[in-house]
């Protein structure tokens, strides 16, 4: 297993009071030092080049990222730059591409601890707090590399309306997100399944505020493996946003510590079944300092220990529940032996 951090991730600035915040960066290089501490492997990232970036964003986007260097410029409402914001968004991406090759070739995990998010940068527009799309770059980068199949799964509260739009008519990425809707940034319905080529290769679970931890297991139970086994990837790629934990100041969902562990142990059971193990985590949202900790601390241990033993969340599955038989009758056309 290797964790890809940098303490220079926390020199990304927006505006004090943003909660995308210089000090998420500190906790992800505490959580880095430690693992190394224990006697994990621990690298800097590299810059992502033109030619990886291009992959997905148009030249002009990133044109016009590469002008904020050195500058303070807001994007969006909710997405600026500060001086550093360009080189670090350009690691962000190199990183998440070092995790991702580092699983393919060996078949551990690959962490990238990383800030700026990506999921919902567009292919020519930064948003969201997101300069460029980390986990597409990586999946496109795997996919010129030869694997033949990549899946993206997504446990961020917000959809990764970014994602989903590089690959809305490709079959070769699968996207997979379970958010809660309706919410920010309003994409994510279940009828958004994809087009051409693509249709039936996007799935959405959107469930309504105050899901759990049995939610999100049964939503990863009844959808997310079985359509993704059936997908039969490649690569895993895991957009990790902790932002649907309970102490969230802006998700809304109760999802714990420990149901973010059983989580993350379907995504590895599906890569363990699926590909040999070759699984590549990067990190997104979660802007509870002390749950972002607490999340990313248990799912490198989790990482580093192997796929634990599947043990069912209990509570409440209402709100999935209401949404399931919608998901599956979108699904199912594309996907006869799997709903
Ligand atoms: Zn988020």
């Amino acid at each position: 297993m290797r964790v890809i951090g940098s303490e220079r991730f926390s020199d990304h600035r927006p505006p004090s009071g943003h909660p995308e915040q210089p000090a998420r960066g500190r906790v992800m290089h505490a959580v880095g030092q430690r693992f190394a501490e224990a006697g994990g492997e621990l690298h800097a990232p590299r810059p992502a080049t033109r030619i990886e970036l291009e992959r997905v964003h148009a030249v002009e986007h990133v044109d016009r990222m590469a002008a904020t260097a050195g500058e303070v410029v807001a994007l969006d409402p909710d997405t600026y730059t500060s001086e550093d914001s360009y080189d670090l968004a350009l690691s962000a991406v190199g990183a998440t591409i070092e995790a991702a090759t580092y699983a393919r070739e060996t078949q551990a995990p690959g962490v990238a601890l990383v800030r700026p998010p990506g999921h919902h940068a567009e292919q020519d527009r930064a948003m969201g707090f997101c300069l460029f799309n980390s986990v597409a770059v990586a999946a496109a980068d795997a996919r010129a590399a030869g694997i033949e199949r990549v899946v993206v799964i997504d446990y961020d509260v917000h959809h990764g309306n970014g994602t989903q739009w590089m690959f809305y008519e490709d079959a070769t990425v699968m996207y997979v997100s379970l958010h809660q809707y309706p919410f920010y940034p309003g994409t994510g319905g279940v009828t958004d399944v994809g087009r051409d080529a693509g249709a039936g290769f996007t799935v959405n679970v959107p469930l309504a505020a105050g899901a759990g931890d049995a939610d999100f297991d049964r939503a990863m139970r009844k959808v997310v493996v079985p359509v993704a086994t059936a997908f039969d990837p490649g690569l895993v790629l895991l957009s990790a946003g902790f932002d649907a934990h309970r102490r969230d100041p802006l998700g809304g969902m109760e999802v714990s510590t420990e149901g973010f562990g059983l989580l993350t142990a379907h995504v590895q059971r599906l890569a363990a079944a699926a590909c040999e193990g070759r699984l590549g985590v990067v990190t997104e949202g979660g802007y509870d300092l002390e749950a972002l900790e607490a999340c990313l601390d248990s799912t490198l241990a989790q990482l580093r220990d192997g796929v634990p033993a599947d043990a069912p969340a209990s509570g409440d599955t209402s709100r999935v529940d209401a949404v399931l038989p919608a998901v599956q009758a979108a699904l199912s056309p594309y996907w006869p032996g799997v709903f």
